[in-house]
């Protein structure tokens, strides 16, 4: 496969593999004393998985599994107010397809629509515009997810809807940022963290400076990376070097995609439809300051929790996880997913009781279908 399989070559692994082997050596790691690094991104932990990365590594080098996925983060009671939203008989609620598995208190937007609720699956927030145009006497609600990666597409589709005066379409604006919950761990007394694989979809938008405080604060070296093996082992590479030789700055490995300074349109549309929201909250991790977005006043119009009476400005909220779920002690490194008592008992790709298990780029579901996991759960 042209392009890709560049990135799959199995000397140029071997090679990097080995220079691994020399810098971690060299830094005295083992296994009882390894060097952590945290994946940010679902997707590094998807490819990690997919490619055996975690086994063919040195054992002194250990990924932390980050915050990176949207859906898994992704608190109980905003599923619990989509849910509510699609219930409404005039709504047609539209979502991404990994959103509609994740549970909620009550059900699960696929629950809720196997119950007689409109959710519609799309592949891009131009879909539900075109379903709102299509159908000028319901109320279409797009289901706004992810991190700055996906923002940009959201923004457009609003600024779309106003320039057509579209009055029948809303946004239910879940949008969160990367650089906050990074922030969250590193100031986690509890983390032990000595580098980051930075993500590459976000920072393809937003650049690698947002990254910098981690190096200048903290001295922690980070490298943002592309998804191919080769891509991530030659990125703990640039990790371990930098720890090696006593460095902590930002560096860039994806950068045959990755900007410097990121996606200037993509940045003013973001800029231009959103404003941060004092604080969010995140399944497993509670509330992070200045983490989440929301619609601005001008586009309020747009704003399904306006419209509805929904979400932050219809008060505080209570936000249990669901009882046995372990999924905020993964997320933060605490322990690894087979330690979960949920884990392939409870909780499996099929009746999943957490995120993590529901989308492919859930650390839980990562270990299900790479980790020769469901020997472990079955023992
Ligand atoms: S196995 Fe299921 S319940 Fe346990 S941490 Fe993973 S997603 Fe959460």
């Amino acid at each position: 496969m042209k392009y890709a399989s560049e990135f799959r070559d199995p000397s140029l692994a071997r090679g990097l593999l080995a220079a691994i082997v020399d810098q971690a050596d060299k830094i005295g790691a083992t296994k009882a004393k390894p060097v952590h690094i945290m994946e940010i991104c679902g997707g590094h932990t998807h490819s990690i998985f997919r490619y055996g990365l975690d086994k063919l590594i040195h054992p002194g080098v250990e990924f932390i599994h980050g915050p990176g996925c949207p859906v898994c983060v992704l608190p109980m009671a905003r599923v619990d107010e989509a849910v509510q939203l699609a219930e409404r008989p005039e709504v047609i609620f539209t979502t991404f397809g990994d959103a509609m598995r994740v549970p909620g208190h009550r059900k699960s937007l696929l629950q809720a629509k196997a119950a007689g609720a409109d959710v519609r699956m799309v592949y891009s927030p131009l879909d539900a515009l075109e379903l709102a145009r299509r159908n000028p006497g319901r109320e279409v609600v797009f289901f706004g997810l992810g991190f700055e990666t996906t923002t940009p597409s959201t923004a457009l589709s609003i600024q779309q809807a106003a320039r057509e005066e579209l009055t029948n379409f809303s946004v239910f604006c879940n949008h969160i940022t990367v650089p906050e919950p990074i922030k969250a761990l590193l100031d986690d007394p509890f983390m032990v963290l000595d580098g980051f694989i930075g993500p590459g979809h976000v920072s393809m938008v937003i650049g690698v400076h947002p990254y910098d405080f981690i190096a200048r604060d903290y001295g922690k070296p980070i490298v943002v990376a592309g998804f191919e093996p080769t891509d991530l082992l030659q990125s703990v590479l640039m990790v371990l070097t930098q720890i090696a030789e006593g460095r902590a700055v930002v560096e860039n490995q994806y950068a045959r995609v990755v900007p410097e300074h990121g996606n200037p349109v993509s940045l003013a549309a973001v800029e231009d439809v959103y404003e941060r929201r004092p604080s969010f909250e995140w399944r497993g991790l509670g509330e992070i300051d200045a983490s989440g977005l929301r619609i601005r006043a001008r586009y309020r119009s747009f704003d399904a929790e306006e419209k509805f009476g929904i979400g932050y400005g219809a008060g505080p909220r209570d936000v249990p996880e669901v009882e046995g779920c372990a999924c905020g002690a993964v997320m933060t490194g605490r322990i690894k997913p087979t330690a979960c008592p949920q884990f392939g008992r409870g909780c499996t790709p099929e009746m999943p009781l957490g995120a993590l298990m529901v989308s492919s780029e859930g650390a839980c579901a990562a270990y299900w279908q790479y980790g020769g996991a469901r020997g472990v759960a079955a023992e």
